[in-house]
């Protein structure tokens, strides 16, 4: 058969593809894009597959407009890896495959390094007697240059040649351009180590040597406290990688906090190194994306959406901190890097190594049960103690902006010694309510159940749930008073107060508001590094990747919010919190200091954690995880809605309910919960509504979403509310 229809996977919201005819002289292939006409509209497609028969009559059938690639973009491995995410995450194909595309790919940029403007020197102009140009010695130079070869406008411009003089020269007929695209260059000959590497300890050689063991699909857990030489055992598992040819993927959570990982990485090897993340201009990401393609790289370090960089040859993927919340997309397609990450490594046929030194509870439990190797680093190297911690007991305590007497005469000590003061405190703003003094009436966002935080430095209130902001009224929306005080306390109130009560010294805060322009987080950074600041404040943000010798008191000034969250992982976060700043406390000459301010120091979680370390944290967790029919145990599929009406979400999710319920795989195992009111149960005007749906392992999960997708869809009230599916959520 020859195939003249292209089926075709479109980025529109809808479970399927679409056949075209293809024109004689049109060559697509599976895995390459295709400009294709949709309604008035043409859009850039995938074809998906090659066929002489479709479920609608030829003559129906619109024709492909054009073939954009001659070769897939994604070779197999990977190609299979966006199938299933969309199937598994119940996320279109198209969509998914356009989620995975640079932008200018997506708008049909061809999938090569753009050419560039060259010269070359014509027959005519290699006869030139370059004597004869004595009056005009920049002819000559060019002439000069150009019969040793080609040579690109732009470095001839950058040798002080003008565009007037190509142009001269051209228009004698002595020179000519074309385009041309930059020449590909190996890397692999030049592969070196370029530095001098430390000895790897006995810990650090027994888990180099168990990856090595095996160069096929493993999945290794490598759990190690701060300073225990997880990034040195990196570096040496990506050695024989790379001597051998191959790419390295290395995954972290925010490329901003690593530079110095990523510097690392560049010192001791000389092989080109790119890092991809949401920072990238457009044609910076197509750049990198083409680099993997075509092994022009040869590590390649990013974030989350990294994962769905091709390569030409992957040998290894790394991801670092694989606990970290934000390996997982909380919109459009769903997933999480981290178990992609494996999926990926499996496919390709290559080591997997996800490094922590507090590693999610999904994954000790894939280490317990076998499926994950379990390799530890217990040692810090060098000679650095651990911290010293404790909690303390602010019940009854006066707070001045969340701080405590005790607190503020710790930070005093520590501040007089010279060190830096790091303070932790999750909520953003200058406090998270204003109320009325005279009447109790708050401000509240009139789209969203959620009150008002107030921004004293931009005068504003703003709703962190939706983007309304409106300025600070002057009077109760109420009674009118104008003694309107705020309630709680954010991290820009925080700031404030320690300028009051420490004038001597700098604060600096980082959170999302402070960092929102390009670059401010980097210099920031540098800037503590420089001991500029020595006081710095921040949200969960500030405690990833920071490496500051100098801090010497760490506090979480509110533990009792993570404590008594409604989200099921609120424990375990603050647990990798707590664990990551204790760890990078102090140095060997400066021992470091963590202070837990709580209202509950009883409290059973934190007295494992802080009595008995993570590892005894984690065997209480798991344990209230199992009773409590919780993932690890169990997964959770969570269906969200909504829509201006409250009653079209409640009845929609009903409706979506009673599907599961009639489902033959229903229900003794697979409990279905709600629907209930969303945690924010009204956001941007919208009613928001959930539904939870528990099966005991992914299989069934993925056949009950299989066969109920289809019968959800058909309902009427689907296309009357807004509504999504989050398979495996990581925020309830
Ligand atoms: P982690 O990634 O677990 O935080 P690193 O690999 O960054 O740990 O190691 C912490 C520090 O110890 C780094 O300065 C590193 O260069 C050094 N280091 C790691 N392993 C060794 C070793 N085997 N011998 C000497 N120094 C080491
Ligand atoms: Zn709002
Ligand atoms: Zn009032």
């Amino acid at each position: 058969m020859t195939p003249n229809i292209a089926r075709v996977a479109l980025p529109v919201p809808l479970d399927k593809l679409f056949d075209y005819l293809i024109k004689p002289g049109q060559s697509p292939v599976i895995g390459g894009r295709v400009k294709v006409p949709f309604g008035p509209k043409q859009l850039i497609g995938i074809v998906i597959s090659l066929t002489d028969k479709s479920d609608f009559p030829l003559g129906q059938l619109k024709a492909v407009n054009t073939v954009l690639d001659s070769e897939p973009l994604w070779h197999p491995p990977l190609f299979g890896l966006l199938s299933w995410a969309s199937s598994y995450y119940q996320y279109p194909l198209g969509d998914t495959l356009a989620n995975a595309m640079p932008t200018l790919l997506r708008k049909g940029r061809e999938a090569a390094p753009s050419s560039l403007k060259m010269w070359q020197i014509t027959e005519a102009g290699r006869d030139q007697p370059l004597a004869a140009l004595n009056r005009a010695p920049r002819q000559a130079q060019v002439l000069n240059t150009l019969r040793h070869g080609k040579s690109s406008h732009e470095s001839l411009l950058a040798e002080e040649v003008s565009s007037a003089i190509l142009k001269t020269l051209s228009d004698k007929g002595w020179i000519e351009s074309l385009e041309e695209r930059p020449g590909s260059r190996e890397w692999q000959p030049d592969f070196a180590v370029t530095e001098e590497k430390p000895k790897l300890n006995d810990e650090q050689a027994l888990a180099v040597a168990t990856v090595n063991a095996n160069p096929a699909f493993g999945c290794y857990l490598l759990e190690g406290v701060t300073g225990s030489g997880k990034t040195e055992v990196y570096l040496n598992l990506l050695e024989p990688v790379l001597a051998a040819g191959k790419q390295a993927l290395i995954l972290v959570p925010e490329i901003g906090l690593t530079p110095q990982t990523i510097n690392r990485f560049r010192r001791r090897f000389n092989v080109p190194l790119e890092t991809v993340h949401s920072g990238l201009n457009d044609t910076k990401r197509l750049s990198s994306w083409l680099a993997g393609r075509d092994n022009q790289a040869g590590i390649i370090i990013g974030t989350r959406s990294a994962l769905f960089t091709p390569f030409e040859n992957l040998g290894i993927i790394i991801v670092d901190e694989e606990h970290d919340a934000s390996y997982k997309q909380q919109d459009s397609l769903r997933y999480h890097a981290r178990d992609l990450a494996v999926m990926r490594a499996n496919r390709e046929n290559i080591p997997v190594i996800l490094g922590s030194a507090t590693p999610a509870l999904e994954s000790l439990h894939n280490a317990k049960t076998g499926k994950y190797h379990h390799l530890t680093l217990t040692r810090r190297a060098g000679n650095a103690q651990q911290a010293r911690h404790g909690v303390l007991d602010v019940k009854g305590l006066y707070l001045e902006a969340g701080l405590s007497a005790p607190l503020i005469a710790r930070m005093r000590k520590h501040l007089e010694a010279g060190n830096q003061v790091m303070l932790f405190l999750n909520r953003r703003g200058f406090s998270p309510a204003v109320i009325c003094h005279e009447c109790g009436w708050l401000a509240e966002c009139k789209r969203c159940d959620a009150y008002y935080t107030f921004h004293q430095q931009s005068g504003e209130l703003r709703c962190h749930h939706c983007a309304t902001q409106r300025p600070m009224m002057p009077q109760c929306g109420n009674c009118g008073s104008t003694q309107l005080n705020a309630v709680g306390v954010g991290t820009e109130q925080l700031e404030q107060q320690l300028a009051t009560l420490f004038p001597e010294y700098k604060t600096v805060r980082i959170d999302r508001d402070s960092t929102r322009r390009k670059g401010s987080l980097e210099s920031y950074l540098e800037a503590i590094k420089n001991n500029e600041y020595q006081i710095l404040i921040g949200t969960q943000m500030l405690a990833k990747g920071h490496h500051f010798p100098d801090v010497t008191l760490v506090s979480l000034i509110d533990v009792d919010s993570a404590l008594f969250s409604n989200d099921f992982r609120a424990s375990e976060r603050l647990a990798q919190l707590f664990i990551q700043v204790a760890g990078r406390a102090g140095r060997a000459s400066k021992p470091g200091e963590v202070i837990l301010q709580t209202h509950h120091p009883e409290h059973a979680l934190l007295q494992a954690l802080l009595h008995k370390g993570y590892d005894q944290f984690t065997v209480s967790a798991l344990d209230e995880r199992r009773q409590a029919f919780l993932p690890p145990y169990t997964y959770l599929t969570l269906f969200r809605a909504e829509a201006n009406e409250s009653e079209h979400v409640e009845q929609f999710l009903q409706q979506v309910r009673g599907i599961f319920e009639s489902s033959p795989l229903c229900c003794q195992e697979t409990p279905v919960m709600g629907p209930n009111p969303a945690p924010l149960s009204r956001r941007a005007g919208r009613y928001r509504w959930q539904l939870l749906l528990q099966t005991p392992d992914r299989k069934t999960l993925q056949q009950m979403l299989t066969i109920a997708k289809p019968a959800i869809q058909l309902l009427p009230l689907a296309r009357k509310v807004r509504w999504s599916i989050d398979v495996e959520p990581q925020d309830l």
